[in-house]
C-alpha cells in the first residue's frame, strides 16, 4: 500500500455536496460515506489538509463567520472520527481578480507544506474539479479525481490528466487503500 506524506482534500463535491455557495452549517452536509472513506484513507498517512476556493465571500454570498462556524464544524467531526486534520486553508478570492491562492494557484499548498513541513512530492490531492487537479500537477503531487460535484464534467474536459479517477471518495479510499 502506497504512503503519503498528507492527503489533502478538496471541501465541495469531494468530502461534503455541493449545492452551491453553501452559506450557513444548515446546508453544510458531508456524503454518507465520507467518513467511512476517511477511515481507509487513514491507513495511506496520519494527515489530512483541507484546500479549498471559497469566491462565495468576496461574492457577498458567504459571510466570513459563517464560514469560520462551517469550518469548525469540519474540524470537530475530524477530531470525532479520530482523523488529524491539520488545517482548513481557503481562497476567498474572487475568480476575476485570483491571488496565488485560489486555486489552481499552489499558494494555500506551499503554506500549508511551510506549516506542517510536507512534502508535496509525496501527498496526494483528492478532489472534483479541474483547479483541483491543476493545482496537484504544479505541486507534483498525484491527484485523485472523484466524480461527484463537478466530477463527471471536469472528466469530460480534454486536458484532465489526474493519477486516478474514481466514482466518489469511498471508491477512491477503497481502490487506494486495497488495490494498491
Ligand atoms: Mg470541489
Amino acid at each position: 500500500m502506497k504512503k503519503y506524506d498528507a492527503i489533502f482534500l478538496d471541501r465541495d463535491g469531494t468530502i461534503n455536496l455541493d449545492p452551491g455557495y453553501i452559506n450557513s452549517l444548515n446546508n453544510y452536509e458531508f456524503y454518507e460515506y465520507t467518513f467511512e472513506a476517511l477511515k481507509n484513507l487513514k491507513k495511506l498517512t496520519d494527515r489530512f489538509c483541507i484546500i479549498t476556493n471559497q469566491s462565495g465571500v468576496a461574492r457577498g454570498i458567504i459571510d466570513p463567520d459563517d464560514l469560520s462556524m462551517i469550518h469548525d464544524h469540519i474540524l470537530n467531526q475530524f477530531f470525532n472520527h479520530d482523523l488529524n486534520l491539520i488545517g482548513i486553508y481557503y481562497c476567498t478570492d474572487h475568480p476575476d481578480n485570483p491571488t496565488s491562492n485560489r486555486k489552481p494557484g499552489i499558494g494555500m499548498y506551499d503554506e500549508a507544506a511551510k506549516e506542517h513541513k510536507i512534502d508535496l512530492k509525496k501527498s496526494l490531492m483528492i478532489g472534483d474539479s479541474f483547479c483541483d487537479i491543476e493545482a496537484a500537477k504544479l505541486c507534483q503531487m498525484e491527484s485523485m479525481l472523484v466524480l461527484t460535484g463537478n466530477g463527471s464534467k471536469t472528466k469530460k474536459m480534454t486536458n484532465i490528466n489526474p493519477t486516478y479517477f474514481s466514482k466518489n471518495l469511498l471508491e477512491a479510499s477503497l481502490f487506494l487503500s486495497d488495490a494498491q
